[in-house]
Order: structure tokens, then sequence, then C-alpha cells
């Protein structure tokens, strides 16, 4: 955890004992006599008790409360358990335990009137057309527009965070819920100000029409971490699923599997980022874990979805040649070569501003290592200046088969998913109609 979360939180203890169970009513429950079972299981959860650390108490209060539930802002948690007294949330590995007028870890959930509520239902602070190359997704129905929308929140605390002003944020900080409601569709789309936008709404509905009406094959949920308002991305997406249109989640991969699963019914794409491949690093620099990161890899592969990896190299943490070797070979030997990795130069941003953009040199010899290593598609993001930094070459006769620069495709010799020179099939979705 960075030091931006010890200012806020009052933690929810640093060591395991009977006081921290009693805390959250799991002796208590022992006590009812019926919950053998669900304490044996609490103090199997032991360890996530003592590392989610929740914002005691920081629930909105009566009136904002009201306010948040007469826009459709509320909607019910669809993962978490009972424990007594208190809950504690499925969907990520952060498994948060609250008491009554907690609010979660990713700022966006909190316990009130006996339920785990999400308060970012139908309310995106951002909403964007982007090209689908943006993810970086560049063997998903390239050339495409992409509908991108994001709320507050993430479980994650990256010191490097991009986005921090909109992740490290509670709802309430980036909506408001006062004023006549304001459903955001296609009608007025031109003629709102930035206050319209903090209390608008866009239900499920509301976004399908809208990528439609932007002529997006897909919806993008992004730009914060999306696994934390799961309960807005899947309505969405299994509305946009039945309307035809596809949907792409771009995220640190920090979610349970039994959610992960529900989710895979009704994806189509991912970008999963790799942050590193070190857990005392993830830690760190993320305040997350590896391997809940490495099963959700697995389990997309495994269900199906398409999914490309990001890996941003930062200086002094992740740029250390042994470790991208030792990830690459991970990759090749659980997902096999055909998956895209996109290596990331960092630039300095939020706590990280200190340390210097990632140099050319050491971008280029990670993307070598990861050739080396068997990947057949590798590229550099966010660096200009590189040759065939953003290049995919056919893995059998060596052809380019698309060649990109920024985001925009200049040369595209893939046809029906094969290399027009010699028929190898790229790995990808290439059509929308598939
Ligand atoms: S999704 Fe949010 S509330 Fe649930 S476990 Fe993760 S951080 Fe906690
Ligand atoms: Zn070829």
């Amino acid at each position: 955890m960075d030091q931006e979360t010890h200012e806020n939180l009052s933690g929810s203890g640093a060591t395991t004992s009977r006081r921290s169970l009693l805390k959250y009513g799991l002796v208590g429950l022992a006590g009812l006599g019926a919950a053998a079972a669900a304490v044996r299981y609490a103090f199997r959860r032991v360890e996530s008790i003592v590392t989610a650390a929740v914002f005691k108490g920081d629930a909105p209060k009566e009136k904002l409360w009201e306010l948040w539930k007469r826009r459709g802002w509320v909607k019910e948690a669809r993962h978490y358990l009972k424990l007594g007294r208190n809950i504690q949330c499925k969907l990520c590995p952060n498994e948060c335990v609250m008491e009554p007028e907690d609010r979660s870890r990713c700022r966006n959930k909190v316990y009130k009137e006996g339920k785990l509520y999400t308060m970012t239902y139908g309310n995106p602070c951002s909403f964007h057309v982007d090209p689908i190359e943006k993810k970086p997704l560049f063997h998903f129905l390239p050339t495409s527009g992409v509908f991108s929308i994001a709320t507050s929140g993430c479980g994650f605390r990256c010191l490097n965070c991009q986005n921090w002003d909109i992740s490290q944020r509670k709802p309430e900080e980036t909506n408001d819920p006062r004023g006549e409601p304001l459903v955001r569709d296609t009608r007025r789309l031109h003629s709102l100000g930035r206050g319209d936008l903090d209390r608008m709404s866009m239900f499920p509905e509301n976004v399908v029409k809208l990528a439609k009406y932007f002529d997006c094959p897909s919806i993008a949920y992004t730009y914060s971490e999306p696994t934390v308002w799961y309960e807005y991305m899947i309505d969405t997406a299994r509305l946009a699923r039945k309307q035809g249109i596809k949907s792409v989640w771009v995220t640190c991969g920090f979610i349970q599997e039994e959610p992960l699963v529900e989710l895979c019914k009704v994806l189509d794409a991912a970008n999963v980022d790799l942050k590193g491949f070190d857990d005392a690093i993830y830690e760190k620099l993320n305040s997350g874990k590896l391997e809940p990161i490495l099963n959700t890899l697995k389990t997309l592969k495994r269900e199906g979805v398409w999914f490309e990896v990001t890996n941003l190299i930062v200086p002094t943490y992740t740029d250390k040649p042994e470790m991208i070797r030792r990830m690459c070979d991970w990759l090749v030997e659980n997902l096999g070569p055909a998956y895209p990795l996109h290596f990331s130069r960092f630039h300095p941003a939020h706590k990280l501003t200190h340390l210097p953009p990632t140099p050319i040199d050491t971008l280029v010899e990670a993307r070598s290592i990861a050739r080396k290593c068997g990947l057949h598609y590798v590229y550099i993001g966010n660096a200009r200046g590189i040759a065939e930094a953003e290049t995919t070459k056919c893995p059998k006769c060596k052809k380019v088969v698309i060649e990109r620069d920024i985001y925009s495709v200049s040369t595209m010799n893939v046809e029906d998913g094969k290399c027009k020179n010699c028929g190898t099939p790229i790995a990808g979705v290439w059509s929308a109609d598939k």
C-alpha cells in the first residue's frame, strides 16, 4: 500500500488475532452455533482479513445516500458473503471485509442497510470514442472505434498511475447527484457542459445506444479499473452482446475466478496489464499480487476470450532483463506464442515523477528477449522513433502484414484472418461478425 492510503485509512487490522476476528463479528458468529463451517471458512480467509484495508465508517450518510439511490446509481453487488453482521466482498482478491457503514478499498462499494452496494452504476465519470489500437488491442477489429467508459475507483494503488485523478477518487468526488436527473443519450449530445456531465446518468441501454450512434462495434470498460464497477460493466456487456456490440475489458486482471468466468460469458476481448513478474515488486509498485493476474490470463484463454498483454517497463522496478525473460517464458509456456505482448514506455507520473522515462534501449532489449522466448507478436508502445515498434509480421513467411503509426493503420495485409502472402492464420479477431 502506498503513502496516500495511510492518511485516509484507519486499517482493518495489522495482525491476526481473536480481537481482530471479534472486530469482524466472526467469533460472535461462532457463538451462534449454526456457523461452524463459516468460522472454518473465516479462519481460512484470515490472510485477506489482515491485508485489505477499507475506509472505516466512510459510507455516504442519509441525504447523499438517498440522492444517490434516487438517481439509480446504486446496485447490490453480485459477489459477496455475509459474515455475521459484516460482509466480505468476493469480487477481487483484496476480499474487503466491511462493517456496516464502511467503504471498500476500491472506494466504490459501501456496506449499508445490510447489503453491499456499488455506487458506480450508470454514472461514468469519463467517456470517449477511441481507436481500438489505443487500448492497446492490435489484433481485434483493427481501425475500428471503441466507445470507452470509466467510473471512479480501483483496488490497486499503483505509484505510477496515469489516471489517478479518477482511479483514486470516490464516486462522490466525480459525480454530483443534485439537481434534475439527466440521462445521457443521443439527444442533446453536444450541448452539455461540465456540470451536466457530473450529474448525468448513462445506464447500460444508453451506453449501447451511444456506441451504435458513434458507429463503434465495441464498448471498452477502461481508464480506471472496471473490475471494481463489475455490476455496471456486466449488465452493459450483456445488453451489448444481445444487440451485436462487442465488449472489451481493459484491466489489471485482479479478479477472482468465479466473477471472471461469469464475465467471460459476455466478453469479447481484454487487454490485461501484467505489471511485472515478481511478487515483491507487485506489492511495492501496485499494492497487488502476481498470482491472481496469471490466473486471469489462463482463465481468459480457457474461456475463449481474445486478449493481449501489456507490460509497462518502469525504470528501477520492472526493467530487469532477467525478470522480463521469466515473464515471457511463462507466457509462452502457459498461453502459447500467439497472444500479443505490448511493452509500454513509462513516463513520469503520480508518485514516480522523479524517475526518467524508460530508455529506448531497454524497450528494444525487452522486445528482443520476448522474441527470443518465442512470442510471435511483440510491440512497443508510448515511444516514438523505434523501427517497427507497432508492426505485425507473419510468424511463418515473416512478411509485414500490418503497419501502424500511433493508433492508425497504414498497411493491412490480413485477409479473412490470414496472411495475404502465405495464408497463415494471424491470431486475433478480425471481423465484427465473429
Ligand atoms: S472489488 Fe472493491 S470491495 Fe471488492 S474486494 Fe476488491 S477492493 Fe474490495
Ligand atoms: Zn505469411
